[in-house]
């Protein structure tokens, strides 16, 4: 059995809520979802529940309190699958975070818009976070397109559900340029060269729209804000990337997206050579 407590009560964390700078926001979105996974882990003691403080004054329980200030400490950009709760992911509570939902975790324009608005008018956010997550439902989607060009031409009367997998296939392209660049172009027959396309894709997608925001912060000068990405995996329950580095065959942490098209290289290649494709390509 596992149990998270939200607490509504005095704020216990003090000015911790609202990090002063982007380097202490990522850590406590790090140690959240550390709490989060461990609850999973064998060694989790059933009997101690996970606490998530919710200060009594962010749900108006203070008197006097009035409408709330809305000050998130991040904005992420995560994927509509009911198996990702975002704010459950990081152990964070309410105006902790500023969440948008979209399959893929695509930037289209609604998306952007509404970030926009968040970088300019919310002068706590510190964090502007892209999270992909594993077996994601469009990334397979558009990687089944990508493979097969028949099943891409069906989806050509349907917009929308094609802006989302046009928007991935940057991603997807160099992942499948970095698996036959690591395990050879006899990689296409290997039954794990699908899952391993996808793993690779979900991640570079997550670096690529994370990169994007860069961009979108560097227009509004706003570099107090910055850019992470990441992969929620869904058996770990542990977010993380190759570059944060990996505890016992799992990703853990948030890295800044690559700058440069090598940088992206360097990316594909981790994840094309790291445990989770080694393990699909070996099944
Ligand atoms: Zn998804």
């Amino acid at each position: 059995m596992v149990d998270v407590v939200y607490r509504f009560g005095p704020d216990t964390q003090g000015g911790e809520r609202r990090p002063a700078t982007a380097a202490r926001a990522q850590q406590l979105l790090e140690a959240g979802n550390r709490d989060f996974h461990a609850l999973f882990a064998e060694a989790h003691d059933p009997d101690t529940p996970a606490v998530i403080t919710v200060p009594a004054g962010d749900v108006g329980m203070s008197a006097g309190v009035g409408v709330l200030a809305h000050e998130p400490f991040a904005a992420v950009v995560g994927c509509a699958d009911a198996r990702v709760p975002i704010e459950l992911v990081f152990g964070r509570a309410v105006n902790d975070l500023f969440v948008l939902r979209v399959a893929g975790n695509v930037l289209g324009a609604e998306v952007i818009g509404s970030l926009d608005y968040a970088f300019q008018n919310l002068p706590t956010l510190r964090l502007a976070v892209v999270l992909g997550h594993s077996s994601c439902g469009a990334v397979t989607a558009a990687v089944d397109a990508y493979l097969n060009p028949a099943s891409y031409l069906g989806l050509s009367a349907e917009h929308q559900l094609r802006g989302i997998v046009d928007q991935l296939f940057p991603a997807i392209r160099l992942a499948h340029a970095a698996v036959l660049r690591n395990w050879g172009d006899e990689a296409a027959t290997n039954r794990g060269f699908v899952p391993a396309l996808i793993d690779t894709a979900t991640a570079l997608n997550a670096a690529i729209m994370a990169s994007s925001l860069r961009s979108e912060l560097a227009r509004y000068g706003l570099e107090g804000i910055a850019p992470r990405f990441g992969v929620y995996d869904l058996v770990t329950h542990a977010v993380g990337s190759p570059a944060a580095g990996s505890e016992g065959g799992t990703y853990v942490g948030l890295s800044e997206p690559p700058r440069d098209a090598e940088g992206f290289r360097e990316l594909a290649d981790a994840y094309a050579t790291g445990p989770l494709v080694t393990g699909a390509m070996a099944d």
